[in-house]
């Protein structure tokens, strides 16, 4: 099914999601006088604090979805777990984007691996996997003994994913074994380990009249999976700058995107791109753009669901994003007079 028109200058923009990056995305609509209603199952969430109406209710109550659809000129989303048959739905009522192709491929890990060898992009080696003995079996095919395995929907920050290292000389089946129980599920990728110097990522957009603009690769670092530091632009080669770049164009220009992607990328130790995984909507390894860009990647993302044309996504300055995680908010004091710092607090309830 294809999109209504879309439009020009959309004045309501309607986000599927209330967390942090569709506070963001509100936040920066704000400032191009255009008003944002989110739907969200969870009351009082970060996003409908900073927007002018809220519609608190499930993907699946219809009533409710269309009384929002009717009260936006155009919809996105913040976050990809949201079901395909609402997008589709929404659909039916105004324009949708990004489009849910995007979304079937990034919520499923054998649509979004698959979708990218297609396009000729290089990914961890990596196979389909539904039981236990499935992964005895690549491993043993592709003669390792050790590997990632990974649920094929709803991971993230390292949930839904487990390490296999038989190396060491542990029984195969009982490590196999716990790691697939681990998973909870029956349908997993197994993917070869990357032996990576960094991870990076690239935010791209391209608007409703076809231009695609890139941030600058960004360096990212985790602490248990979770995003902790993320270096703008990354100090890399410029071969290498270059080399994520025409990925991620190619990618978005193949998926025919409106709005914000970005795609995650390792650097192999032997200075290859490998790509990880699609975002299909802003990131927070782009937190920085806010504040180191004329335009951010929130302010692009607006701009380009409501029929605008992209702004300017050179950083006027370079930048280092510190993520605090749990307790790190108990350290604030010392960052509120740090020079040319600036602080983003979520307003989430815990
Ligand atoms: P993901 O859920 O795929 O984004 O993975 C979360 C994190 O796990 C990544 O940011 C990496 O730090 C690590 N990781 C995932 N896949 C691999 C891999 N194939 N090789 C090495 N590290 C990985």
């Amino acid at each position: 099914m294809t999109n209504a028109a879309p439009p020009k200058f959309a004045k309501t923009l309607g986000i599927l999601g209330g967390g942090q990056l569709g506070r963001m995305s509100a936040m920066a609509a704000a400032r191009l006088g255009i008003k944002t209603h989110i739907y969200t199952p969870e009351a009082l969430s970060p996003a409908s604090q900073v927007s002018a109406k809220t519609f608190v209710g499930d993907y699946d109550n219809k009533d409710l979805l269309k009384e929002f659809a009717e009260s936006v000129d155009v919809i996105s989303y913040e976050f990809e777990n949201i079901p395909i048959d609402c997008v589709k739905f929404l659909k039916t009522i105004k324009p949708v984007y990004p489009d849910e192709n995007l979304l079937e491929i990034s919520q499923h890990r054998w649509n979004e691996k698959t979708f990218l060898n297609q396009c000729g992009i290089h990914t961890a080696r990596w196979a389909k996997a539904t039981s236990a003995a499935d992964i005895q079996s690549t491993l043993e095919q592709w003669s390792l003994t050790s590997c990632i395995i990974k649920t094929t929907r709803f991971g993230y920050d390292g949930k839904g994913q487990a390490k296999i290292d038989i190396s060491n000389g542990q029984p195969i089946e009982n490590t196999i074994q716990t790691a697939w129980e681990s998973l909870k599920t029956d349908e997993a990728i197994i993917e070869q380990i990357v032996p990576f110097q960094c991870e990076l990522s690239v935010i791209a957009a391209r608007d409703t009249y076809g231009k695609i603009i890139c941030y600058p690769p960004t360096l990212n670092e985790h602490q248990n999976h979770i995003l902790s530091k993320s270096i703008a632009p990354a100090p890399l080669d410029k071969n290498i700058i270059e080399k994520s770049l025409d990925i991620t164009k190619n990618l978005v220009h193949q998926i025919g995107l409106v709005g914000v992607m970005a795609l995650e990328m390792f650097l192999t130790k032997d200075g290859e791109i490998i790509a990880n995984e699609i975002a299909p909507r802003t990131h927070n390894s782009g937190h920085w753009t806010i504040d180191a860009c004329s335009v951010s990647q929130f302010e692009n993302h607006v701009r380009a669901v409501c029929g605008l044309p992209l702004g300017d996504p050179t950083p006027h300055s370079s930048a280092i994003m510190h993520n605090l995680i749990g307790d790190d908010i108990d350290h604030l004091d010392q960052y509120w007079t740090k020079p040319g710092t600036n602080i983003h607090l979520y307003g989430k309830s815990e």
